[in-house]
């Protein structure tokens, strides 16, 4: 069990990506063949659970796991569906200064990418 445990919490800290639950099982699958989407799902929450990890909603449908615990925001391309993290460590202290129980941060900044953008830039050149 702890060995499932250790490796799912190795991937999302060497990645240092934004990965979702399909993802890090494709990744331990190349260590552990025989290891279960449903063992992947039951770990990442008991990781969540214990703060050791991140998870966090987006609008594109899925929940990621971040490596990165301390509060911050996220950019997410529009295009590609890349995210990048963003520091709003500034508003996150605001709050806890004026809010007593603060339940949840999470905060999701849809943008396009530069890599993004750039191509657009050449498709409308030619
Ligand atoms: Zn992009
Ligand atoms: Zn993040």
């Amino acid at each position: 069990m702890s060995k499932q445990r250790d490796l799912i919490f190795e991937i999302i800290h060497e990645s240092k990506l934004h990965l979702s639950a399909e993802d890090i099982f494709k990744e331990a699958t190349k260590k552990m063949p025989n290891i279960s989407l449903g063992t992947v799902y039951r770990n990442l929450n008991d990781l969540t659970e214990e703060g050791q990890i991140a998870r966090f909603h987006t609008g594109l449908g899925k929940d990621y796991y971040d490596y990165n615990i301390d509060p911050h925001g996220h950019l997410i391309c529009k295009s590609c569906g890349g995210i990048k993290d963003y520091d709003v460590k500034e508003l996150y202290n605001h709050l806890k200064g004026n809010i007593k129980k603060l339940i949840s941060f999470e905060i999701e900044i849809k943008y396009i990418c530069e890599k993004c953008q750039k191509n657009l830039e050449k498709e409308g050149d030619n």
